[in-house]
Formats: C-alpha cells, sequence, structure tokens
C-alpha cells in the first residue's frame, strides 16, 4: 500500500455496519479512517429518537453476534428493545471495540472521486467539514434508511409551531434518547402511517391534548408482543446463543421466524385459522415471516392473509368507517414492510385522536397556523413527520460519487440499478457498499445480515492485500447477470409488483414513480451461498490487478 495516501481504508457511516467494517480493517493491519457526518455513533439509532422508537426485532437478535463479550455481557431489558436502549448497546459496543478514536465526526462527505492512475478515492467534505482525505480503498456503510425526506407539501416552512421529522428528532442533550418535548397541552399532527408513523401515533395519543393523524395509504399492523425480558429468559438467551444464531441464519430475513413450509390452501380451514390466530398474537414478525410458505407469492393465498388482518382491524377500532380507513386497499398483507404496533388500532378509539382522509380530503398547504385540506383549516401547535426516507440509494444519491472517467455513480442508478452482489457497481473500483441496493442485508435483519457482509469483504481485501492488489472492481457481466438474478427473485414476490420504499416509489421525489428491483429478496441462506460460491471460486465476477 503506498503511503503517498492519508489512509489505506474510509468507512463512511458509524451506524451498527460502518463501525464493524472499520473495526475489522483496523484489526487487519489497515490505516483507517471513519468519518460521520453525524456528532456520534449510532447511525439511524442516534437519529431516529421520536416517542415510541423500538425495535422490530427481537431484542437478543439485533446486534453483533460477532462479539462474544458483548453478547454475554449485556442483558435486554425488554422484549423488543427501545431507541434510547439500543443507542446505549452501541456505544458499549465502541467502547468493547475502542473503535471511536478511529472516526472522525461532523465530517459530512459531499463528494467522492476516482482517480484511476493512483487508483484511489480523494474524499471531499461539506464546506467547512474537513480537509479532503485520499485513500485506496472507500467502504460506504450509509444507511438504507438514513436519507430523510420531507414530504412535497407547499407552505411548509410558514408554520408558526413546532414541526419535527421524526428522523431529525431533536435530542436530549445529555442522554441517549430524545429530548423532553411537552405535548400534553398540545392539537398535535401526525403525518404518515409506515413503521415510523405506527410507533409515534401510539405514544402520541397518550399524551397530546388532540392528535390527528393524515392518513394516506394505511399499512397493515400486526401486534408487537413486547414486554419485560426477564432474568430468566435472558440467562437462557446467553446460554443458548449459538441456537439463536443457527436459527437466523436459516432464516430468509435474519429472525427467529421460519415460513410454515405448506402451502396455505393445502392446510385444512380450521387447522389453517388457528394457525393464524397463534400467528398473530406471536411476537415480532411472525405472521409476515412465520406465515404459510405462499402467503407472499400467491395473490390467494395473500388475499387470505389479508382478510384475516382486516377482520382483525375491523374488530379492534370501533368506529367502522375509521376502521375501514386503516384496511389497506392498494397492497396485500406482507408486501410492503409490517409495521407491528402495541394498541395501535385502539388508539382510533379514543376521544382525543382523529384521522383526516387524505384520498379524499388532500393537503392543499401547511399554513402558519396548520394544514390545510381540501375541506378544512385544521389548526395545530406542532407537526411530526412520518414521511420516511428517499430509501436505499438516497445516501448514495446525496454524495457526489465518480468513477473512472469522471461518470457519476448518481447517473448511472438513474439509468438502473446495477451492483454485483450489491456490495460494488462497474466503474467504481475499490468503492464498497454495506446495505445498500441489491445487498443481502437490506431486506434483512440488519446488523446480523451486514456482519456477513462486512465478513466478506474484509476477507477478499485480506487476500487483496497478500497479493498485492491495488485495485478491485466487478465485472460488468457479472454485475448484469447478479442485478437480473435480484430482479427475478424480486418478480416471484408480491412485494415486488407494490408500490413501496422496497421497490424504490417515493411520491416525495421526482421521477420515483416506476418500480424498481432494489433489493436482494432470495433470503440469508441463498445470499450467503452466494458469497461462498463468488469467493470458493477465486472471487469470480471481480476485476483484481
Ligand atoms: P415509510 O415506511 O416510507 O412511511 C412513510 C409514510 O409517510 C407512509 O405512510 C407514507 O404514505 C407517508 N407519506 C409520505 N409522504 C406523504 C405525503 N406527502 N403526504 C402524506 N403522507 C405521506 O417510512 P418509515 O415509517 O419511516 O419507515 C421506513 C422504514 O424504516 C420501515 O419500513 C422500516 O424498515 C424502518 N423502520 C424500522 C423500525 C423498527 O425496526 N422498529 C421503526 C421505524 C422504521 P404512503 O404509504 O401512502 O406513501
Amino acid at each position: 500500500m503506498t503511503t503517498e495516501l492519508d489512509f489505506d481504508a474510509v468507512v463512511i457511516g458509524a451506524g451498527l455496519t460502518g463501525l464493524y467494517q472499520a473495526y475489522r480493517l483496523r484489526e487487519m493491519g489497515y490505516r483507517v479512517l471513519g468519518v460521520e457526518a453525524a456528532e456520534d455513533i449510532g447511525g439511524v439509532w442516534h437519529h431516529n429518537r421520536y416517542p415510541g422508537c423500538r425495535i422490530d426485532s427481537e431484542s437478543e437478535v439485533y446486534g453483533y453476534f460477532w462479539n462474544e463479550q458483548l453478547m454475554q455481557e449485556w442483558s435486554w431489558s425488554e422484549r423488543f428493545a427501545a431507541q434510547p436502549e439500543v443507542l446505549r448497546y452501541i456505544h458499549r459496543a465502541a467502547e468493547i471495540m475502542d473503535i471511536r478514536k478511529d472516526f472522525i465526526f461532523n465530517a459530512k462527505v459531499h463528494k467522492a472521486t476516482f482517480d484511476d492512475v493512483s487508483n484511489a478515492w480523494l474524499l471531499e467534505f461539506q464546506q467547512g467539514h474537513r480537509a479532503p482525505v485520499t485513500a485506496r480503498f472507500v467502504f460506504s456503510a450509509l444507511g438504507p434508511l438514513s436519507a430523510t425526506q420531507m414530504p412535497r407539501i407547499s407552505g411548509i416552512n410558514t408554520f408558526k409551531g413546532e414541526s419535527y421529522h421524526t428522523a431529525a428528532w431533536p435530542r436530549d442533550p445529555i442522554g441517549f434518547g430524545p429530548a423532553k418535548l411537552d405535548f400534553s397541552n398540545k392539537r398535535v399532527a401526525v403525518i404518515g402511517t409506515g413503521s415510523t408513523g405506527v410507533q409515534l401515533i401510539q405514544e402520541m395519543a397518550k399524551v397530546a391534548k388532540h392528535l390527528t393523524v393524515f392518513l394516506l395509504e394505511p399499512n397493515w399492523c400486526t401486534p408487537l408482543g413486547n414486554g419485560p425480558m426477564t432474568q430468566e429468559r435472558m440467562d437462557y438467551i446467553k446460554s443458548h446463543y449459538n441456537e439463536f444464531t443457527a436459527k437466523c441464519d436459516a432464516s430468509i430475513a435474519g429472525f427467529p421466524h421460519e415460513f410454515d413450509p405448506r402451502n396455505l390452501f393445502e392446510v385444512p380451514k380450521e387447522e389453517r385459522d388457528a394457525k393464524l390466530e397463534e400467528l398473530y398474537k406471536g411476537p415480532g414478525f411472525s405472521l409476515w415471516l412465520g406465515t404459510f410458505q405462499d402467503g407472499l407469492s400467491d395473490p390467494e393465498a395473500n388475499q387470505y392473509l389479508s382478510d384475516f388482518v382486516a377482520k382483525k382491524i375491523r374488530q379492534r377500532v370501533k368506529n367502522q368507517h375509521i376502521a375501514e380507513l386503516l384496511i389497506p386497499k392498494d397492497h396485500g398483507f406482507g408486501t410492503r414492510r409490517v409495521p407491528l404496533e402495541t394498541n395501535y388500532y385502539e388508539v382510533y378509539n379514543q376521544d382525543n385522536v382523529s384521522v383526516v382522509d387524505l384520498n379524499t380530503t388532500p393537503i392543499t398547504r401547511i399554513t402558519p397556523d396548520g394544514i390545510q385540506t381540501t375541506d378544512a383549516l385544521h389548526e395545530l401547535d406542532a407537526i411530526l413527520y412520518a414521511t420516511g426516507f428517499d430509501a436505499v440509494k438516497g445516501a448514495w444519491n446525496r454524495i457526489d460519487i465518480r468513477g473512472t472517467g469522471g461518470v457519476a455513480l448518481k447517473d448511472e442508478w438513474a439509468k438502473g440499478i446495477k451492483t454485483y452482489m450489491g456490495m460494488q457497481c462497474p466503474g467504481f473500483p475499490n468503492f464498497f457498499m454495506l446495505v445498500g441496493p441489491h445487498s443481502g442485508a437490506t431486506f434483512c435483519n440488519i446488523p446480523r445480515c451486514s456482519a456477513l457482509a462486512v465478513d466478506w469483504l474484509s476477507d477478499m481485501i485480506a487476500e487483496a492485500k497478500n497479493g498485492g492488489v491495488q485495485r478491485i472492481e466487478p465485472e460488468i457481466a457479472a454485475a448484469e447477470s447478479y442485478s437480473e438474478y435480484c430482479a427475478k427473485l424480486m418478480g416471484k414476490m408480491l412485494l415486488g409488483q407494490t408500490n413501496s420504499w422496497f421497490t424504490g416509489i417515493n411520491k416525495n421525489i421526482e421521477g420515483r414513480d416506476k418500480r424498481e428491483a432494489l433489493l436482494f429478496v432470495g433470503g440469508n441462506p441463498k445470499f450467503r451461498e452466494y458469497c461462498d460460491d463468488v469467493r470458493e471460486n477465486g472471487y469470480k465476477g471481480y476485476i483484481m490487478t
């Protein structure tokens, strides 16, 4: 490695994935610099401090399975941990890795340029942040859900009251959670009913004087099944981590849920319904990822699941007009990310909660006093935006990334995403992506599945280092074939035929109204097999010079 470069490798992002990647590279003897736009580590868990924010993965399967010390010393307090606890966990992990010293903060990369002659990258930071740095390799752990997206509504900045996007929530200056904001005497609006909106609505309904939910397309939500983690349970988990790891590794999405291998209609109705009842009551993604194997691919089986959940919504929401508003009509159960909830539907039975159906009365503008729809001005003290992200590719698109010949990654992706294993794009040598488009970790329990990518890439880099390799890039044909594979897998699932962030649709971004195969949905075992095969065949598909 040439000493003319500032670093052997730069890791962008200090979330769970970036921290681990930087640690692996440092332990391998690389001169590594971690750069993070925020003032501290934690990634999404640092930014998303809205009330109600918690993991939808069982606590014990979220985190660093590879770190035996952490797994044994850490005890979770809830079955599904809340944001402050997850962030505390990340801080403890960073302490064990002693990784904070390898990062610089408040360093937002705005441009990355590859130099064909030196086979190295030049990273430039947002004005005033930092001086540029050079490095042989760049590992971008930017996060698939980190590029915050506000809605396109006119007058948004004229509102006189408080307004926050959930992913840029004010922080407690000394603790791990949110700032202490008081909504108790306030008229509050929430826009957005994805996983974030659902969690936020549950909490705001407890405290707001009045909560108005501005509802566009609802989602199919199922119970989270949270509760305190008992000491007994935690002791059991700690002595059985190998089993938990194996279960996650064998599952499609890295969670401790496995599909029932039978087709839905093969099972007698009584048994089928009893199974669905059991799954509905089960924890986490039991119903979504533990359903009958054709439930997310066969339209009739999927309709059966949707009818089952619709019935639950009608039972739980007293006002049947509101219940109908909360039942999705544009997509089937599980074809978009399923939000998990705790008494979410019961919130709509409260006197202090109302719903505005944006399909019949759209928002026309935000005014200084509130939200104007086609039929009324809703006067408000606070507007909370749970409107999501420019998902999967947004964080990369927001950096000006220039590969060979000055080609912009954004321009390439505008023609259609082409990656090899979701880890690299042709024409962008030495630039690696973690948990981006087509990555096996993006449609997965992220820390569990991103560790696989980190380990795989680290091994590849170690081999390259031994062989004196200075440049790694994928063959165009390999990237085309892998991308077609992603599209084929997605095409088999109903989620590939549904508008959501999974398929790149975003109504707040110009030109994002056509579905694309953004994810690898073949599942964790298939992705691992693919990685093993490439490695065992001398990193086939990669050009290393
Ligand atoms: P999201 O799923 O993209 O939901 C955004 C919501 O905002 C949707 O309900 C959307 O309505 C609405 N919306 C967007 N623009 C709007 C507009 N102009 N007017 C009215 N409504 C508008 O975003 P998210 O809820 O932040 O979740 C994103 C992902 O983050 C999740 O799918 C999940 O993977 C992850 N997440 C995880 C957790 C967890 O593990 N506990 C928690 C939160 C989030 P339409 O659907 O009609 O567009």
